[in-house]
């Protein structure tokens, strides 16, 4: 067992680490360059030297081809990224970054040993759970569990003062996700009622309104689109960013780039003042949205903004000035100040390592799974076997009967949807991948000596929201154990350095 458990917040934008210390002390580690986060950007020098954070975020201008940010976007796809004529897939880029972490972490420490309570988002599916556990794994890392990021914050929320029945919302807004969980809180004990949230919104896309309002009115003057030119663009965004930070403070602000573009008549240089007011009209559409999609999760659990006893904003782009603005308007005084919103999943994350390595006792606590979880069933139809907002670890098994005696295999299809029951699986599968995924499809054999064969079906769901699933033919006895793991092997751990 080390001495010093750690809690990691792999961000889509920004990552943490904290350390759980003596006397149930919490201390995040700083990044080389003094800050409490590190980026979540890898910039390749060449194919065996690579630059994560601050560095690597400031090549994203100059060489974005071989920079790589959002790579936790890609978790679970097969998506593959070409640099300097190499291919990585997301889960390898994540894994050099993850062995990044572990650098810092012995860097802090002096131990070699890591003991980790990972975070995820709470709609993270089976598969990119996977994926970032096989990643920290092979960097090094020996994952004590993951742990949904809501959950993380409000387990360090609880921590830092015993709560007596409050239902908490977490409202986590980060680079890319929204992140909204119902969390009961009494004493010791921690239970999560419901999640939801969107994959779609977070704090860049309101980068990515302002910078296209900007080139607009670019546009409008000069008659240059600066979307034609990558790192002008690029520019824009990083000013449009740097605006949106400033105006969660001030009520205005100045974006100036000089020598944005060059013409045949010289230079062109962008001066733009930007406040409040006009930020508001820009990004109207975007709060819009988070404004449907917290309203249709109190919707859909009977409650009311009344009922919500505590809000805790998380996430950078919780303090985004009109989404402070939104979420006080909504909840007013039940909003939470007690919490550092970059800050609190990761510090959570280590409240559970100190759980998990025993140095944290008298503690409970119960998530819920964010998906249903099924098979296909003959007709191509999705069957529920396990219901979202399942608590979990949870394990369930279905009897299926077969009465065709000429049958010597049946096919088994372990999917995971976002909601929808009544949907055919064969047609949304391809073309929708928002409503299905494919976690498994394996033929079982079956000795049907019998008119009929039974076949239970287990889904066993473990405290990291794993998925497990073992099929046995009740005639025999006979099972087979199908753990969906996502192993892959890549040797980027031994041949690129790390910086
Ligand atoms: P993630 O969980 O995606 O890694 P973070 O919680 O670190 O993300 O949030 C990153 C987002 O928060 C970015 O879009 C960033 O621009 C935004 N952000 C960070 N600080 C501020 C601030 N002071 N005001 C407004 N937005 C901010
Ligand atoms: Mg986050």
């Amino acid at each position: 067992m080390s001495r010093y458990p750690v809690g990691i917040d792999f961000g889509t934008t920004n990552s943490m680490i904290a350390v759980f210390k003596e006397k149930g002390v919490i201390e995040v580690i700083s990044s080389d360059s003094g800050k409490r986060y590190l980026p979540s950007v890898i910039y390749f020098k060449n194919k065996k030297e690579a630059v994560t954070g601050d560095n690597a975020k400031s090549m994203q201008l100059l060489e974005s081809q071989n920079t790589i940010a959002n790579v936790k976007r890609y978790m679970g796809t097969d998506k593959k990224f070409e640099i300097h004529g190499k291919k990585y897939s997301a889960v390898e880029l994540a894994a050099l970054f993850f062995k990044k972490l572990k650098n810092l972490h012995r860097d802090y420490t002096g131990e070699d040993e890591a003991q980790a309570v990972i975070t995820v988002p709470a709609y993270f599916d089976h598969m990119q759970r996977e994926a970032v556990r096989s990643a920290a794994e092979s960097a090094g890392f020996d994952v004590m569990t993951l742990l949904n990021e809501p959950t993380a914050a409000a387990l360090y929320y609880n921590n830092i003062g015993k709560k007596e029945n409050e239902l908490c919302l977490v409202f986590d807004l980060g680079g890319g996700t929204l992140d909204i969980s119902l969390i009961e809180l009494n004493k010791n004990c921690l239970r999560v009622i419901a999640t939801g949230g969107s994959t779609e919104i977070g704090g860049v896309d309101f980068d990515v309104a302002v910078a296209d309002y900007l080139n607009d009115e670019f546009h409008k003057l000069h008659g240059i689109d600066l979307k034609t030119d990558p790192i002008a663009y690029q520019q824009l965004m990083f000013q449009a960013e740097k605006a949106k930070m400033e105006l969660s403070a001030l009520n205005e602000t100045n974006i100036v780039i000089p020598y944005i573009t060059i013409t045949p008549k010289g230079p062109l240089h962008f001066k733009k003042e930007l406040d409040k007011a006009l930020f508001n009209r820009i990004t109207e559409p975007i709060i819009n949205k988070i404004k449907q999609i917290t309203e249709d999760i109190l919707t859909q659990n009977g409650l009311k903004p009344e009922d919500i006893s505590r809000v805790l904003p998380v996430g950078g782009a919780s303090r985004i000035c009109n989404v402070r603005a939104f979420v006080e308007s909504m909840f007013k005084s039940s909003v939470s100040k007690d919490l550092n919103p970059e800050e609190a999943v990761v510090c959570g994350a280590a409240v559970n390592a100190g759980m998990r390595a025993g140095l944290l006792k008298d503690r409970q606590f119960f998530d819920v799974t964010s998906h249903n979880l099924g098979l296909e069933d003959d007709n191509g139809n999705f069957e529920i076997i396990l219901e979202k907002n399942e608590p979990y670890p949870v394990s369930f098994t279905s009897r299926f009967v077969t009465t065709d005696s000429s049958l010597k295999a049946v096919t088994v299809h372990v999917l995971q949807d976002m909601a929808k029951s009544s949907l055919n699986v064969s047609d949304n599968l391809g073309n929708n991948p928002d409503y299905f995924i494919s976690l498994a499809k394996f033929d079982f054999q079956v000795e049907n000596e019998e008119d009929e064969s039974l076949i239970d079906i287990e889904f066993n769901i473990d405290g990291s929201g794993i998925v497990k699933v073992v099929a046995k033919d009740v005639n025999s006895g006979r099972q087979n154990d199908f753990t969906l793991k996502s192993e892959f092997t890549s040797d980027i751990i031994d041949n690129v350095k790390i910086y």
